[in-house]
């Protein structure tokens, strides 16, 4: 299980409707919607990774420390919310730096995990995964294996593995697939979640699960489940993108926490590092 951290305004289909200098004029939802999750996903034992930005992380410290205080694990959403292949590496570097800084202050834990805006780690911006290593980062989960008009790696891998560069070993956990011939197509979260029904999303965990005998991983975010944001003005793709089904969204949340059992990404990794390294306490 795993939530992306932000208001509604930060969402990169926005970023021309509501710059970046006009967020703090804006009316902040981000406290009630991911207290709201954490009441939820308590309700249903659920822990899960809350991929924090750096931006809400300065402004709503109370906030991070209510995630941690509730068992779950602390991640990196960025600190600006821009696309990692809009930015050069050394812009990339001050604010993944910046925002692992500020978790770590806030909450007094050791940040490892990171999901870049709009899975934005591409063939174009692989080189992300150096400065992560660098920063101190132990693993991504910014890379979706289909093709989308934004994002994806159609040919990377589907399942959480290693992946070896010059500076060390990073982690990958990609976003979560069905193969249907040639073709990958997203199954667990967000909009695939909220607009497609939720026979989509039970059949392919259920798939990932017992036939391919793979965790899925699920996304969310807080602005999801909260029907009554502020609509701002964007094209007909977007709209539909955003809005669509908010009102839907909670009941299917509970629904799919009545389904399945989850866990945060570090559980989930530290499981996967042991089988690739073939012995218990291996890996990473
Ligand atoms: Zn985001």
């Amino acid at each position: 299980m795993t939530v992306d951290v932000e208001d509604y305004f930060h969402v990169s289909v926005f970023d021309r409707v509501v710059p970046r200098d006009s967020w703090r004029t804006m009316e902040s939802r981000v406290v009630a919607n991911t207290e709201r999750l954490l009441e939820l996903f308590d309700e249903h034992g659920v822990t899960g990774t809350f991929f924090v930005l750096g931006w809400v992380a300065e402004r709503e410290p109370q906030l991070v420390r209510a995630i941690v205080a509730r068992g779950h694990e602390l991640a990196s959403h960025g600190y600006a919310h821009r696309l990692v292949y809009e930015q050069t590496p050394e812009a990339f570097r001050e604010d993944v730096k910046r925002a692992k800084g500020l978790l770590e202050a806030t909450s007094g834990r050791e940040v490892r995990g990171y999901r870049a805006p709009s899975f934005s780690v591409t063939e174009q911006s692989m080189w992300a995964l150096d400065v992560l290593l660098d920063e101190g980062y132990r693993y991504d989960a910014s890379i979706f294996p289909i093709r989308h008009d934004r994002y994806g790696i159609p040919d990377s891998p589907r399942w959480p593995h290693a992946i070896q560069r010059e500076r060390g070993e990073l982690f990958e956990v990609p976003g979560s697939t069905v193969r249907l011939g040639s073709t990958n197509l997203p199954v667990a979260g967000g909009g695939y979640f909220r607009i497609l029904p939720y026979a989509w999303t039970r059949w392919g965990i259920t798939h990932l699960n017992q036939v391919e005998g793979q965790p899925a991983v699920f996304y969310l975010h807080p602005w999801e489940i909260d029907p009554d944001q502020p609509r701002l003005k964007v094209g007909l793709l977007g709209r539909f993108r955003h809005y669509r089904n908010l009102d839907r969204t909670e009941t299917r949340l509970r629904a799919l926490m009545r389904d399945f059992a989850f866990a945060p990404l570090e559980v989930v990794l530290q499981g996967c590092a042991e089988a690739l390294a073939g012995v218990n306490g291996g890996g990473r």
